[in-house]
């Protein structure tokens, strides 16, 4: 065989040493071939990080030995949360609407046009520090995976300016042309769905995954938003929807049809609706900051849970509608208004937000899963509900470094 055709050695993933994190007083693996129940519940356990992969977990007392060795005190170990729905490339502060709205004043879609304003003005480097800014705020707080959206540029340049802007901070990047229609085109909607489907997708398709669209009463329609997916889809992006947040609408059946990844918001359901969803491979994500910063009916998670739907949770951490990094505080949302179980809830946030990414890689601590794993100052992932609003995450792993 010539020399030239001889495989290279297997380069090693990372540099870094492997590490036993053992004393883990109860770890959720998120695989119930590992522990008890859905969440693969483990006590006394370990977990051995090698490179930027998992690459045993077990019994504190039956583990391999490692370079380096860090002792969890007893603490409590989740996957690292999977935040799926987020926009962070934006500038400007909402800080007046919110107080105005909690002074009595409802939210509506328009509101968006107020950051759109202040994104056009800003500069490269103001739109880079802020997604920076919250990409680490959201890492400290356990947030190893972030999606993350264009949608306050709205013309050709700054949608593509958005997108490249979030690409150097996250992989998982969504292209939301069709957010909400600019003034410019307010009296002409279709020259902007137009726009959002031709010239703005050719400079957006090659920065993004996803493709996304808002379809909502003041927004897009079903038609626009059928439009903006199916020329996405064709570009090669798969389809996420905002759907029937505000209203029933419909966002949901669309995005079963088109087979979206995720249907998000699902706040307003017929029972054909939830249906679809549960016979679908569509996630079901909830963003219960929205309703919480909107003073709105949150979603009916039973509901979904009961009928079969994959529930998915994240912050659509934004700075109008949701200005929350915290799937910590989600969790306790979805289990206080939402009527999940901590362990649902926990799954949702971490292994639901994974799906709803298409993902098999995070959302669980499982071997050969990326190195992704969150310690909690608390003896187990219950307290992540039952202790509201308290800095729980004592250290963040992610891809095998700590954080
Ligand atoms: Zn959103």
């Amino acid at each position: 065989m010539p020399a030239a055709s001889v495989p290279a050695p297997t380069a090693p993933h990372s540099a870094a040493p492997a590490t036993l994190v053992t004393n883990i007083g109860s770890l959720a693996t998120n695989d119930p071939a590992l522990g008890e129940g859905p969440l693969g519940l483990l006590a006394d356990a370990a977990v051995v990080l090698d490179g930027d992969r998992v690459a045993w977990v077990g019994r504190a007392a039956d583990a391999p030995a490692a370079d380096a060795v860090h002792d969890a005190g007893g603490r409590a170990a989740v996957p690292g949360f999977v935040d799926s729905h987020s926009h962070l490339v934006f500038a400007g502060d909402r800080t007046e609407e919110f107080r105005a709205r909690m002074s009595g004043r409802p939210y509506a879609a328009g509101g968006i046009r107020t950051t759109v304003a202040a994104t056009r003005a800003a500069g490269d480097e103001q739109l880079h520090a802020t997604v920076a800014r919250h990409t680490a705020e959201a890492l400290r707080q356990g947030t190893t995976v972030l999606e993350t959206k264009s949608g306050y540029g709205l013309t050709v340049e700054d949608e593509a300016r958005s997108l490249r802007v979030a690409a150097a901070h996250t992989d998982e990047v969504t292209y939301l042309g069709a957010h909400v229609v600019p003034p410019e085109y307010e009296d002409d909607p279709a020259g902007y769905v137009d726009l959002v489907t031709g010239p703005m997708l050719d400079a957006c398709a090659p920065h993004a995954r996803w493709v996304d669209v808002f379809c909502e009463r003041g927004a897009f329609d079903g038609d626009q938003a059928r439009a903006v997916l199916t020329a996405g889809a064709a570009r090669g992006l798969v389809p996420r929807v905002h759907a029937n947040q505000l209203h029933h609408g419909p966002g949901v059946q669309l995005a079963v049809e088109l087979e979206a990844a995720s249907a998000d918001h699902c706040t307003h359901l017929t029972d054909a609706d939830v249906d679809a969803l549960a016979n679908s491979r569509t996630v079901a994500t909830l963003l219960p900051g929205a309703e919480f910063s909107t003073r709105s009916p949150y979603p009916d998670a039973r509901r979904l849970l009961d009928a079969g739907a994959t529930v998915a949770l994240s912050t659509d951490c934004n700075p109008g509608s949701s200005y929350t990094s915290s799937m910590a505080f989600c969790i306790a949302l979805a289990v206080r208004e939402m009527r999940m179980t901590p362990d649902e809830a926990l799954w949702s946030a971490t292994a639901g937000g994974a799906a709803a990414l298409r993902r098999t890689d995070v959302g669980r601590i499982t071997p050969g899963a990326r190195a992704d794993l969150v310690l909690l100052d608390a003896p187990s992932h219950v307290h992540l509900a039952y202790r509201p609003g308290v800095p729980l995450v004592h250290g963040v792993w992610r891809a095998g470094r700590p954080v």
